[in-house]
């Protein structure tokens, strides 16, 4: 792998007057002079055209289980190639992964598409994940991955915050099976203002409604963050608005807190509101599939049938350990439809290793 920086013309994007332009790759539609880049610094425009800068500079890529996305309802136990370039188009300051998301140096290696997804390949993945970062601000990378990897028969996913516009999801549907839509604060729109730099939340819906529509497999998470992120009632109000518009049985999870980047004065959510939020979503908005996220070892993070509340498949954090479904995913007890998309796969015992 070389370290050239490759230029690459942007999808999405419409000429305006005095060489300015327009991108609606996401939803902050930015309207860019001459010489500058967008608000997620990764899209320049050079005389009156748009450029993605980070095009197949990769500065991560790792093999992970698939429920490290999470996706416990699309391939279970299958391994994801995960590659990501630097740059976001939010300012969370409880990004986990803020030393790239938040990077102003385009850095990575090169790692074009027919590179990524022969080391799929050859690294026994079923998949491909555009994740860690917003693969919406690497969508041009992604788009050409994600055609060679479904040639090649494999699948693809994004990890999203879901801030892209329907154009972006209809450009990428041909070749996106899953996606996991990632919210925090439970959508309140006044958290996004203060701890993401997000104007509105209203796209994101939007965003979400134009992935059912279009058959892409959905799961949702949404990280609690306490005092500031943990209201039982947005909690709830987001659980009704996933079962009336994506259906109730739409994966939820629920993600713990833990310290990290501007907010380490902050404590870890704890076990009683992840709980209660848990409940709330499952028995007050009537939710069928809620887990929570980074409590290994929590019977929550569990499949129970919706139907008669057998135990259905038993895991520690990404991994799966015991498998209690029939071939066809009926419940062995009472025969109800448990719906995962895609077929068991065989778990590893130790995956994660990194590329670079
Ligand atoms: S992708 Fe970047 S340049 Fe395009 S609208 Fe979003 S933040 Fe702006």
């Amino acid at each position: 792998m070389t370290n050239k920086l490759t230029l690459k013309e942007a999808m999405l994007y419409e000429k305006l007057p005095e060489d300015k332009v327009h991108c609606y790759l996401c939803a902050r539609h930015c309207k860019i002079d001459k010489n500058r880049t967008g608000f997620c610094l990764v899209r320049e425009n050079k005389n009156g055209k748009l450029y993605s800068l980070n095009y197949a500079k990769t500065c991560a890529a790792n093999v992970d289980p698939i429920a490290k996305k999470p996706l416990a309802h699309f391939n279970p136990g299958a391994l994801v190639m995960s590659i990501a370039t630097v740059g976001c188009n939010f300012r969370c300051k409880f990004c986990d992964n803020w030393m790239i998301s938040q990077e102003k140096t385009i850095s990575g290696r090169n790692f074009p598409p027919e590179e990524v997804v022969k080391a799929t390949l050859e690294s026994a993945c079923q998949g491909i994940s555009y994740t860690y970062t917003e693969p919406t601000i690497f969508f041009e990378y992604a788009y050409d991955t994600a055609r060679v990897a479904k040639d090649a028969g494999l699948f693809n996913t994004f990890v999203t915050n879901g801030y892209m516009t329907p154009e972006a999801i209809r450009k990428i549907t041909p070749y996106l099976d899953a996606a996991t839509v990632d919210f925090k604060g439970a959508a309140d729109p006044e958290f996004y203002k203060r701890f993401s730099s997000v104007p509105s939340v209203q796209p994101i819906f939007s965003a979400l409604k134009e992935m059912k529509h279009n058959g892409i497999h959905v799961e949702i998470t949404n990280l609690i963050i306490p005092k500031i992120g943990d209201s039982l009632a947005k909690i709830e109000e987001l659980a009704v608005w996933i079962r009336d518009n994506l259906g109730k049985d739409t994966p939820f999870h629920l993600l713990r807190f833990h310290p990290n980047y501007k907010m380490t004065g902050q404590t870890a959510t704890p076990r009683k509101t992840m709980e209660k939020a848990y409940e709330v979503s499952l028995k007050k908005a009537g939710l069928n599939y809620v887990y929570l996220g980074n409590i290994p070892g929590h019977d929550f993070e569990n499949t129970y049938c919706p139907n008669c509340n057998n135990l259905l498949v038993k895991r520690f954090g990404v991994e799966i350990v015991k498998w209690n479904l029939t071939k066809k995913m009926h419940c062995p007890e009472c025969g109800h439809n448990i719906p995962i998309k895609g077929e068991l796969h065989p778990t590893g015992a130790s995956y994660p290793f990194p590329l670079f």
